[in-house]
């Protein structure tokens, strides 16, 4: 049945494996729970993605923080893979200080273990020590459009 045989192809398509064993990747991992290989596929469709924007509405700091707090539950209660957050960038002003507000905040959610990691958009380059650090840990981050350039202007979680 040629509609039985379309279907599953899409099924494949959309599921990430190993290509040293060819089980399914059900979560977001270096290396394959099935046979410990670290050559995997990862489908884009399967990556739980939230992006949200909190630099270009005129939010205070304190606003900003309170948007933050409400996405962060939200991914902790219903896992995301990543959190996109667009918080503006400047030296000075209130995207600047949104920014560091940012990075303050995701340091205090790794220590309270709520947090695996993140990155700051300025160390979205191929050689950056963050960079190489969290596509060993999280390599389907590659996959995401922000990957490997460089913006100041945003910050990505890694639950
Ligand atoms: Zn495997």
């Amino acid at each position: 049945m040629p509609e039985l045989w379309i279907r599953m192809e899409n099924d494949d398509s959309n599921e990430s494996f190993c290509l040293q064993c060819g089980n399914p990747i059900l979560a977001m991992v270096a290396t394959c729970p099935h046979c410990g290989g670290n050559d995997l596929e990862f489908a884009r469709e399967t990556l739980r993605v939230r992006r949200i924007d909190i630099g270009h509405d005129n939010l205070t700091v304190h606003q900003a923080r309170v948007v933050l707090d409400k996405e962060m539950a939200t991914s902790v209660k219903n896992p995301d893979d990543f959190l996109v957050i667009v918080h503006g960038h400047g030296s000075s002003g209130t995207g600047g200080k949104i920014k560091v507000m940012v990075h303050d905040y995701a340091r205090s959610m790794m220590a309270s273990k709520l947090l695996k990691d993140f990155i700051k958009g300025e160390d979205l380059t191929r050689t950056s020590a963050a960079s190489r650090r969290v596509s060993s840990n999280y390599p389907p981050i590659k996959l995401l459009n922000e990957w490997n350039r460089r913006n100041s202007g945003l910050s990505i979680f890694i639950f």
